[in-house]
């Protein structure tokens, strides 16, 4: 059996950290098994999809190196799909119904007021011939709901092992709108099948759908001929604080993420890791993540999506990021002072496009600190006249030895004074980059 997934955002919008947390978990799942990595585009809603956010979504995935294989739009294919609802209407399973969207509002009010669930109560299903006529004529046209067998139906879910939903208590599923539209249901399921998805990986918001969708399975079997997929439904995800996604997180799209200058490496490390049982950390690469994506270890709880690790994890990657790999990137902010500059400033940067400020430290203007001119004046009349790679500690060595000043005392007012700030890269590497001249310039000489 070939592994084939799918990742199925709809087009209505952008994509933001949960969409793409259920990408990164296809595209890893896939590639650990040597299996295709689908995209299908949801764009039944025609009215709220755009090909702008359809564009938008390939940008996404493929700057966050999450290449697909197959690639589908739902409207191109309704034909698809009506004559899957042909067969189902013709196996009685999906029928008509007339009701108003204010009819079926007030019945449910009545059904709450005397303590009932507010479940359709299949009154269309008892609709004769002539009454469904008198409907027409009035001008009314159905809307169409799959007819649920009303069974337990159970699946041993990859993350949440053993599920169980009871159809029973729910109202039979619209799957077609009065105006012909498809909605979500009917196309998924369809694709599914016809796509031969083998495993079905989403959020555990889906988990009351895969119980229809499972129905919608079943009573198809007769049209396509394919297996059941497996299930995997992922925890929702928090924020820090334990709450639902905070608007300002849950509307983060990945187009903003770039925009911010967050690397796409410490995003998919940050969602592949989010809610499992290993340490949250930068992966040195794509493939490192493949290697270690298991569903097993991912848990039940709600996984933590807290920008504060987001951020940690993009320092990760860009300490982690070799000269070859930076260097372009280097060239194009005119920041490339070469291999030595980037591996000393590295470990300082939140965000790729903080060297900008190492290199005004080192080649530019900055307003050195000088609060004791005393010892300024004393380094400065110390300062080896050739200024190399290892001068650093013999001439801190020396200042140290005619002010007295060790630790803190000694270095602070050095690197406040070469760099006007309090921390920073290490001074050795970086004392050598700014070079004589500018530390003579700093120091007041
Ligand atoms: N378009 C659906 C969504 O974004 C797809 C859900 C699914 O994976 O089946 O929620």
């Amino acid at each position: 059996m070939t592994v084939k997934v799918r990742f199925a955002p709809s087009p209505t919008g952008r994509i933001h950290a949960g969409n793409v947390r259920a990408a990164v978990q296809n595209w890893l799942f896939a590639r650990k098994n040597q299996g295709r990595f689908v995209l299908r585009i949801d764009d039944t809603d025609l009215e709220r999809s755009t090909k702008e956010n359809e564009a938008m979504i390939e940008t996404d995935l493929t700057w966050l190196g999450l290449t697909w294989d197959e690639r589908y739009n739902q409207s191109l294919r309704f034909d698809l799909y009506q004559k899957a609802a042909d067969y189902l209407k013709a196996s009685g399973r999906l029928y008509p119904a007339y009701e108003t969207a204010e009819e079926l509002d007030r019945r449910r009010k009545v059904q709450l007021s005397r303590g009932l669930p507010p479940v359709y109560d299949r009154a269309a299903l008892n609709l004769s011939d002539a009454e469904k006529a008198a409907f027409e004529a009035e001008g009314r046209k159905p809307h169409w709901r799959f007819k649920l067998d009303g069974k337990r139906m159970m699946w041993e879910d990859m993350v949440r092992g053993h599920c169980e939903v009871d159809t029973t208590s729910m109202s039979d599923p619209v799957l077609i709108r009065e105006d012909g539209a498809f909605l979500y249901t009917l196309p998924s399921v369809v694709d599914d099948m016809d796509m031969r998805i083998t495993h079905v990986i989403r959020g555990e918001d889906h988990v009351a759908n895969t119980g229809t969708q499972l129905e919608i399975f079943e009573a198809l079997t007769g049209l396509f001929d394919a297996p059941l997929p497996i299930f995997a439904h992922m925890s929702l995800l928090v924020g820090a604080d334990g709450e639902g996604l905070s608007k300002r997180l849950g509307s983060m799209s990945v187009s903003q993420m770039r925009e911010d200058g967050l690397e796409p490496l410490a995003i998919v490390s940050h969602l592949a890791k989010i809610g499992t049982s290993d340490p949250l950390e930068a992966a040195p690469s794509l493939e490192a993540l493949i290697e270690h994506q298991d569903f097993a270890k991912l848990g039940r709880a709600p996984a933590r999506y807290d920008f504060d690790d987001l951020m940690r994890l993009n320092a990760g990657v860009l300490q982690a990021m070799s000269y070859a790999d930076a260097q372009p990137r280097l060239a194009a902010l005119d920041a490339d002072l070469g291999e030595l500059f980037w591996d000393t400033v590295k470990p300082n940067l939140h965000k790729f496009a903080d060297v900008t400020d190492w290199v005004a430290v080192v080649q530019g203007e900055i307003a050195p600190r000088i609060d004791d001119p005393a010892f300024a004046a004393k380094a400065l009349e110390l300062l080896p006249a050739d200024y190399g790679r290892d001068s650093w500690a013999q001439w801190t060595a020396e200042i140290k030895a005619a002010t007295g000043a060790k630790g803190k005392a000694l270095f602070m007012p050095l690197r406040q004074a070469l760099t006007g700030m309090d921390h920073g890269p290490d001074m050795g590497a970086l004392s050598f980059l700014i070079g004589r001249e500018r530390i003579a310039q700093r120091l007041g000489g």
